[in-house]
């Protein structure tokens, strides 16, 4: 049984003034303190002269976290080493104990959900909601993964006796850590992937070497600090905060077994190139990168609700998923309706700092990425066919960018992944539906695919087809559910396992076939 039961956590009602309060009281508590992160590693000490990083709200450039120290050259040693010398007893601890310390880790994230939920707004720009549903998220990977290892590892798998001519030969497969992996995770999802990747590995007995997104740094050391009080072991745990040639260095690693990776589709491309450059064994890579995602509409579509589940798989979290629609293609018959309805809707688009519950979007999550946006979207602009940004508030003081809809005529007009609130909008002709799925999956990505359709065939028709990991028919096509909807993509988009899904544990492990002729 691979499913398992239905894991998923409870979230909160933030229509609830007692839960308001809740979250105010928690908000108000968090920003008086300043935090001070440093690397997570056993039997190591930040130098006194070591170079510290100012932390700040994306949301709000005034409000200063607190400060990172980034691990240095000495910190990586010392955490490979850690590792490498506590890994053996880790793998060979039971499996039932390792989930166990996952599921401590689930209940005290959703026992102390509110300073987490403040700490997910200030440090990553995240609304309210965002934040529920990303600690919902954290805990049901922690519990799923739990649950799936104790189902799938606790004992060798008996396979049919007998073998090349041998009557009376017993035959078993089992699953075991591969040894040190390194997780590196992004900024969009600072709990979430964070720690579904982590506690992957370490459930299936490896020891990890992890290294997040320098913007959410402290979400990270949190992380950390939980998983250590819930009982996984500091020599098989270690953080290291830093920026993107740290990441680089840790690849190079000799002791490295495994690379669990989600980030940019370049980012991915080095990983794996600079694996592929070191000698002695070759190391798996798990990466889960962006997307150049697709919605197909046609005239059959409910347009009220198209236009909700346009809005929020663009626009939501300010289209920093990798599942956001970046690409709507419309029917003809429907494109001047839908079009005008997406703009009447983007007038009302709130984008606040997310403290404020009316917050429809927060912060892009650095000055750097809304420039990059800010330049695509000026250079687009003079060749788009049309041109709409809008938003009913528009923050300052924070990286705040507006929704902004560019109407053009090909897919291939987009040079890569735009990671923020741009949605490009396509006519399309019923008559030439084929060339147009074939467009869409043009661009080599393969992540999220979704179609608003009432004719059912077709609809089945097409999520059949089409190469991605996930289609979402009638709905948005964001927010995929542990347990419900694994997430992951192909091509451009990813090397394959499902993050919440049955097989991706395995992909953290060794297989070992054991024949014995009794
Ligand atoms: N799993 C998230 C979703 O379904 C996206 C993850 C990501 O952006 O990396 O929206």
């Amino acid at each position: 049984q691979l499913f398992g039961q239905r894991p998923n956590a409870m979230g909160l009602d933030l229509n609830d003034v007692l839960v308001w309060r809740q979250i105010k009281a928690a908000l108000a508590e968090h920003s008086q303190s300043k935090v001070k992160i440093t690397p997570l590693v056993a039997g190591w000490q930040p130098s006194a002269d070591a170079s510290k990083n100012t932390l700040v709200n994306p949301a709000n450039n005034g409000d200063v976290l607190g400060t990172a120290v980034w691990a240095d050259d000495a910190a990586v040693q010392q955490a490979f080493t850690m590792a490498q010398q506590h890994w053996p007893q880790w793998r060979d601890t039971d499996v039932a104990q390792r989930a166990q310390c996952l599921r401590a880790a689930a209940d005290c994230l959703e026992q102390d959900m509110y300073p987490w939920l403040a700490l997910l707004v200030r440090e990553a720009g995240k609304t309210w909601g965002d934040a529920v549903a990303e600690i919902r998220e954290a805990v049901d990977f922690c519990r799923y993964y739990a649950q799936q290892a104790q189902q799938q590892f606790a004992q060798p798998i008996p396979l049919p006796e007998g073998g090349a001519g041998v009557a009376g030969e017993s035959n078993q497969l089992s699953y075991h850590g591969r040894g040190i992996f390194v997780c590196i995770s992004p900024w969009n999802f600072p709990l979430a992937i964070f720690i579904g990747q982590v506690t992957a590995a370490l459930v299936t007995g490896n020891a990890v070497v992890a290294k997040p997104a320098q913007q959410t740094s402290i979400i990270a050391q949190q992380a950390v600090a939980l998983l250590h009080r819930c009982g996984i072991p500091e020599g098989v745990l270690a953080l290291l905060p830093g920026g993107r040639e740290l990441g680089a260095d840790m690849i190079k690693q000799p002791l490295v077994a495994g690379v669990a990776f989600t980030g940019s589709v370049a980012a991915a491309q080095a990983v794996n190139r600079a694996l592929a450059a070191k000698d002695g064994p070759i190391v798996p890579l798990i990466a889960e990168t962006g997307g150049q995602n697709v919605m197909i509409a046609d005239s059959s579509a409910l347009p009220e609700q198209l236009c909700d589940d346009v809005m929020r798989s663009a626009f939501a979290s300010a289209g920093q998923r990798c599942s956001a629609l970046r690409v709507l293609y419309l029917q003809k018959e429907i494109y001047p309706k839908v079009v005008a309805m997406l703009k009447g809707a983007m007038a009302q688009w709130v984008v606040a700092n997310p403290e404020n519950l009316y917050s429809d979007a927060g912060p892009i999550i650095d000055a750097e990425a809304r420039e990059k946006l800010r330049a695509y979207i000026a250079q687009q602009k003079a060749t788009a066919k049309g041109y709409f940004c809008a938003a009913a508030e528009v923050a300052r003081g924070g990286y705040y960018l507006a929704p902004c809809l560019l109407e053009i005529d090909d897919i291939q007009q987009i040079p890569g992944e735009q990671f923020g609130p741009i949605l490009h909008v396509i006519e399309y002709q019923e008559k030439n539906l084929p060339q147009v799925l074939e467009q869409a999956q043009s661009t080599d990505f393969g992540l999220t695919f979704g179609i608003h359709s009432r004719i059912e065939t077709k609809a089945r028709a097409i999520a059949q087809n089409i190469a991605v990991g996930n289609v979402y028919v009638n709905r948005n096509m964001i927010g995929a559910v542990v347990g419900l909807q694994p997430f992951g993509g192909i091509g451009l988009s990813g090397t394959g396992p499902k993050a919440g899904g049955p097989h991706y544990l395995t992909r953290f492990c060794n297989e070992k076939s054991i024949s014995v002729n009794t």
